[in-house]
Formats: structure tokens, C-alpha cells, sequence
């Protein structure tokens, strides 16, 4: 018998290594800039210092003291203070813009996605995905991964920045009032405590915590369950999403 009656997804660093696309993307992106080769930058030096600029800079974002354009220049502006390049905002946010769109080329599958959502299909529990971020980005990201195949596409959420976010609960909420469903037979698989998790059980939905990068929990809700590796909850599938041990 079927535990849940759906599980959704959350997309980047769930699904796929969003970290590791980012770095290929936007070393590629860098070493094609005219700029950098004029300069004799090296990428790998480069692109720790730009690393280091989203870390320093993420949380004046989070907290609102920056807008996200503000944020995207200015990462990409301090990254190259130690080679002594300035850049315009325009620059900078076109270097966003351009390393943004390679992002999909380098995505794949995490071991054990695809198995899960052919087991989950086979077991006829609903699929879907909530996801924050750019509507287009995202359903790019989406048909790289072939994820209408085993996901309709009535059931990709993207939300945008018009205020329905996670963590806030109203994606969650639309999801129950479309399938008139009911929120505690659902599950929600995300790699965020805060976006994610606390947005799932906020909402009354069940929440499976995909922690890969071993962060202690930031408030004390209480995940359902939660995995080191996406290949662990498919290894543990008949006791995470089946009620008996088949
Ligand atoms: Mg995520």
C-alpha cells in the first residue's frame, strides 16, 4: 500500500547539483570573456573568489538590504577587485545573464532520481514539482532532465518573485485545492530546511529533508525523514514511500 498519495519534488540541488552546473556554467561563461584573457586571469582563482563574493553577499540578499539585481552585479564586481578589473552593473549583470543560460548544459540526474520517479510512476503516486526561480530558466532546466516523463506538466509549479515563494504555504495550498486533495497524504522532497521543509510543513504536507551538504536543522519542525544522498531514498523506497516492507 502507498504511503503518500503525492509526492512533489523541489528542483535544483534536489534533483540535480545546481552547485557543481554553477561552477562549470560560469567558469565557461568567464573564460570566454575577452576581459579575462586580456587580463591573464586564471578561471580556478577566479572562480573561488566569486564563490566567495555569493557567501559574503548571500545573506545582505536574504535579509533584503539588497536587491537581487544589486546582489548579481556586485558578486560578479568583487570578484575581480584582486586583478584589479571594474566593471559596469551592465556587465556584470550580463555576465549573469550569459552564465545563467549555460547552467542547463551542464545538469544531470542525481543516481537514484530516475529510478525513484519510474518506481513512483509504477506505484501510480502523483508527481510533481515546486519550484522557485525563473519560469523559462526553470523549464529549461526541466526538459534537459526529460522530467515530463514521468511528471505532468499540470503539475510543475514555478513560482517567481511575486510573492508566492517558497517558504511561503501558497504553492503547497494550490496544489491541494487542484487536486482536492488533502495535505497531510502528501510529501514534499527538498534539499532546503528553510524553502523547503519548513514551507512543506507549514503547509500541513509531510516533508523529506535532502540534506547533502549536512547542515544542522535552523528551527525544529520534523521532517518525515531525511537522507545524506538522493540514492539513499531510492535505496530506502519501500519503507520512505510504501506502508509496508515489500
Ligand atoms: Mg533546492
Amino acid at each position: 500500500m502507498n504511503r503518500w498519495k503525492r509526492v512533489f519534488f523541489d528542483l535544483d540541488n534536489t534533483l540535480f547539483d545546481y552547485e557543481r552546473a554553477f561552477e562549470l556554467a560560469s567558469k565557461q561563461t568567464f573564460s570566454q570573456w575577452s576581459a579575462a584573457e586580456k587580463n591573464g586571469v586564471h578561471v580556478d582563482q577566479w572562480f573561488n573568489l566569486f564563490k566567495e563574493a555569493c557567501d559574503r553577499l548571500w545573506p545582505d540578499y536574504e535579509n533584503g538590504h539588497l536587491s537581487r539585481k544589486s546582489y548579481q552585479a556586485l558578486r560578479f564586481q568583487q570578484s575581480l577587485q584582486t586583478f584589479h578589473i571594474e566593471v559596469s552593473q551592465n556587465i556584470a549583470l550580463w555576465f549573469e545573464h550569459q552564465f545563467k543560460k549555460q547552467i542547463p548544459d551542464f545538469i544531470d540526474l542525481y543516481d537514484g532520481v530516475e529510478l525513484l520517479l519510474e518506481f513512483l510512476c509504477a506505484h501510480n503516486i502523483e508527481l510533481g514539482i515546486i519550484s522557485n526561480g525563473d519560469y523559462h530558466l526553470q523549464l529549461k532546466k526541466m526538459n534537459r532532465l526529460s522530467i515530463f516523463k514521468w511528471i505532468p506538466s499540470e503539475n510543475i509549479y514555478v513560482t517567481d518573485e511575486s510573492g508566492k515563494v517558497k517558504p511561503s504555504s501558497s504553492m503547497f495550498d494550490l496544489v491541494i485545492q487542484n487536486r482536492s486533495g488533502n495535505p497531510s497524504e502528501s510529501l514534499f522532497v527538498g534539499d532546503s530546511w528553510d524553502l523547503d521543509v519548513v514551507g512543506a510543513i507549514s503547509a500541513g504536507w509531510n516533508a523529506l529533508h535532502l540534506n547533502t551538504s549536512g547542515v544542522p536543522p535552523s528551527t525544529d519542525h520534523e521532517p518525515f525523514h531525511s537522507a545524506a544522498t538522493f540514492k539513499e531514498i531510492y535505496e530506502r523506497r519501500n519503507v520512505l514511500f510504501l506502508m509496508d516492507d515489500q
